[in-house]
């Protein structure tokens, strides 16, 4: 009986998935950096343009590799449909404004990647859409922000850097009530362990520059859903205003998509020690893991999340506590990325969340002394004696 690639196990899926051989059957899949594609004839020519042949036509519609890309992450996420972008922000832009129009309203979680409440506070109005945020754990919260017009829930969970959870079905059935699209930023989850579609979400997206490259070297996003939103929604919108991935991005990305669930379930297991190791410091005020038993949504976890992931944060109570920690650091780099096989610590009100003002960073319980670590594939002896000796610093 032959393959079905739905049958396969995630790991199956990330090194299959998609593969399209050219002539020469390459065990590497090929590049084809090529922005363009000849035709046979001008009837073959006419015949792509109205749809009704089916092949490559333009590198900003399609290309080969890329589709490659697509097609891995779509049979991964077990999605219909998968639109590959040039960066995770470009992914996070098009779901919003594919979804919405002048006099629509949106609501969202608070505690969202700076860029992402950069585009509903300040980008979205000036074309007429209004954004409330809630306190995305509260489900009630998001029932209670609700006005006639609204049209989509957009949420990140776990949340960054703070690893907040939102219990994706209940704000998906709330959202079904009321007729409103649902789109979920999954960076923090990884398709391993989250299926948002699954718990009736409408769109997924990533940033394949986390996990998904994993390596520190590509920008990539995406966003997956079914064949007829995609279609309807971001098909004319992809083509038109050019947020296409690089050929080259997209070979990079899904090579890294191929050791996914071997990096990520091993950082997840390091990330598990050395949140421990944090959490009993004398030096640390709290500890926020989505694996720990402490964890304020760890019910929710518990429902919806199969693995805690590879972020652990946590609190030394000043910034200058907080300093001195990254500063002691001799192992583990100071830098803003995550998902990386190298491991790095970031002070997120002086970097990745300095754009938000202090009460809206208070608003998400985001003080001075917080640390967001990035757990990375290094021996885990080696990091939590570089953790110890910076938190004895701290
Ligand atoms: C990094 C990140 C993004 C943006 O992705 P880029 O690839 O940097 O554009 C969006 N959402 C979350 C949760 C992220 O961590």
């Amino acid at each position: 009986m032959a393959e079905n690639p739905n049958d396969w196990e995630p790991a199956t899926r990330l090194i299959r998935g998609g593969l399209a051989r050219s002539g020469h059957g390459e065990m590497a899949e090929p590049i084809y950096l090529t922005q363009g594609f000849a035709y046979d004839s001008a009837e073959s020519a006419d015949a792509r343009f109205s749809g009704s042949e089916p092949g490559f036509i333009y590198a900003r519609y399609g290309n080969p590799t890329v589709q490659m890309f697509e097609d891995r992450l779509a049979l991964l996420e077990g999605a219909q449909a998968c639109k590959a972008t040039a960066s995770g922000m470009a992914a996070v832009h098009l779901a919003i404004s594919g979804l919405v129009r002048a006099g629509d309203h949106i609501v969202s979680s608070k505690a969202l990647f700076g860029s992402c409440r950069w585009i509903l506070n300040t980008w979205a109005p000036r074309f007429g859409v209004e954004t409330t945020l809630v306190n995305g754990p509260d489900a009630e919260a998001w029932r209670a922000a609700v006005r006639p017009n609204t049209k989509l829930f957009f949420l990140e969970t776990p949340a960054n850097p703070l690893l907040e959870v939102c219990d994706i079905a209940a704000i998906c059935a709330i959202a079904g009530e009321i007729g409103a699209k649902v789109v979920v930023d999954n960076v923090f989850a990884t398709p391993l362990f989250q299926a948002p579609l699954k718990l009736g979400a409408d769109l997924v997206v990533y940033s394949a520059t986390k996990h998904i490259d994993g390596q520190g070297r590509v920008l990539g996003g995406a966003l997956l859903g079914d064949q007829a939103l995609i279609d309807e929604s971001f098909k004319d919108m992809m083509r038109h205003t050019g947020p296409a991935l690089s050929p080259f991005n997209a070979w990079v990305l899904f090579k890294g998509l191929e050791t996914l669930d071997l990096r990520v379930h091993r950082q997840t297991q390091t990330a598990g020690v050395l949140a421990d190791l944090i959490a009993d410091h004398a030096k640390v005020l709290a500890c926020r893991y989505p694996g720990r038993a402490d964890h304020p949504q760890k019910a929710i976890i518990d429902r919806q999340m199969t693995g805690a992931g590879t972020v652990v944060a946590f609190d030394l109570g000043s910034r200058e506590a907080a300093f001195r920690f990254l500063d002691a650091l001799e192992l583990i780099d100071i830098s803003n990325n995550l998902g990386d096989a190298k491991s790095m610590a970031t002070h997120p009100t002086t970097t990745t969340h300095r754009s938000m003002t202090e009460e809206q960073r208070l608003e998400i319980g985001l003080t001075a002394g917080w640390v967001r670590l990035s757990v990375g594939l290094e021996g885990a002896t080696d990091l939590a004696r570089d953790l110890s000796r910076a938190l004895d610093a701290a």
